[in-house]
């Protein structure tokens, strides 16, 4: 095997681990105003602070059996998963960019930066401004991983992802006299579009919509829940995180499978 390659890859997939474990504070924390550095890491608990072997991504929730060493309050599995899954994400990203490794670093943190948004927005049906610029100055370094003729793309990006969804923003209020679509999700999509360029950015948004309709009929069926289209608020941001997940690692054999049908 290549040594860059699996030396690329492992380096990814730890800092994709440590920095979900990051992204667990973030979500924890800035909805809820508050700093990230300060406190250090305690439990939530019992309030003691964490030492480093305590604090260790992965590890330390399986050694600890995802409970408080001090207290034995059980820990939500869910910071672990958010630091496998950011990992695995990662990991992806080397194996599929491994020879550009600043285009393969700007798509690790767009994954995070969406992961970050996916879970506040289900959490707190909100999306803090802070994420929104983390995107948008992603966004914007992205310029330099491509070549200088992919401006026009992303301008095509940026217009056609961010006026579609302004559009429906829009469109509710007609049809349903209220908000259908939170604003955030406007701004997200033009970020994103911008990214990614139009050809990945329309993947990414019918990825994103088939999955939404799909998973909504589900949990129709399932909850028998009447209320799912009348509902005041709905996350939107996981699905539209999953269209870009997507997209960053399928859409280049979405388009040439695409391309085939044609010519
Ligand atoms: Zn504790």
């Amino acid at each position: 095997m290549d040594f860059v390659f699996v030396t690329v890859s492992v380096m990814f997939a730890l800092l994709g681990v440590c920095v979900g474990s990051f992204l667990n504070v973030v979500v924890y924390r800035v909805p809820r105003g508050m700093s990230i550095a300060n406190p250090p890491s305690h439990c939530t608990s019992c309030g003691h602070k964490l030492a480093w072997r305590d604090n260790i991504p992965l590890f330390s929730y399986i050694f600890l059996g995802g409970k408080c060493r001090y207290c034995h309050r059980p820990y939500s599995s869910r910071y672990f998963w958010v630091e496998l899954l950011n990992g695995l994400l990662w990991l992806c990203c080397a194996f599929m960019y491994y020879d550009d490794l600043f285009l393969c670093s700007v798509f690790a943190v767009t994954l995070s930066v969406l992961l970050t948004m996916s879970l506040c927005d289900y959490d707190n049906l909100f999306i803090p401004d802070s994420l929104q610029i983390a995107l948008a100055v992603v966004a914007i370094l992205s310029v330099w991983a491509f070549d200088e003729a992919d401006i026009l793309s992303k301008l095509w990006g940026l217009l056609g992802a961010g006026g579609f969804f302004l559009a429906f923003y829009g469109l509710s209020f007609v049809v349903f006299g209220r908000e259908g679509m939170g604003f955030a999700d406007v701004k997200l999509m033009a970020s994103l579009g911008f990214l990614l360029g139009w050809k990945y950015v329309s993947v990414a948004v019918i990825a994103g919509i088939v999955v939404a309709l799909f998973d909504i009929a589900l949990q129709n069926t399932l909850n028998k829940n009447k209320d799912m289209f009348t509902k005041p608020e709905y996350p939107f941001a996981p699905y539209l995180a999953w269209g870009g997940a997507f997209a960053i690692f399928f859409a280049s054999y979405v388009i040439d499978w695409y391309v085939t049908l044609f010519f």
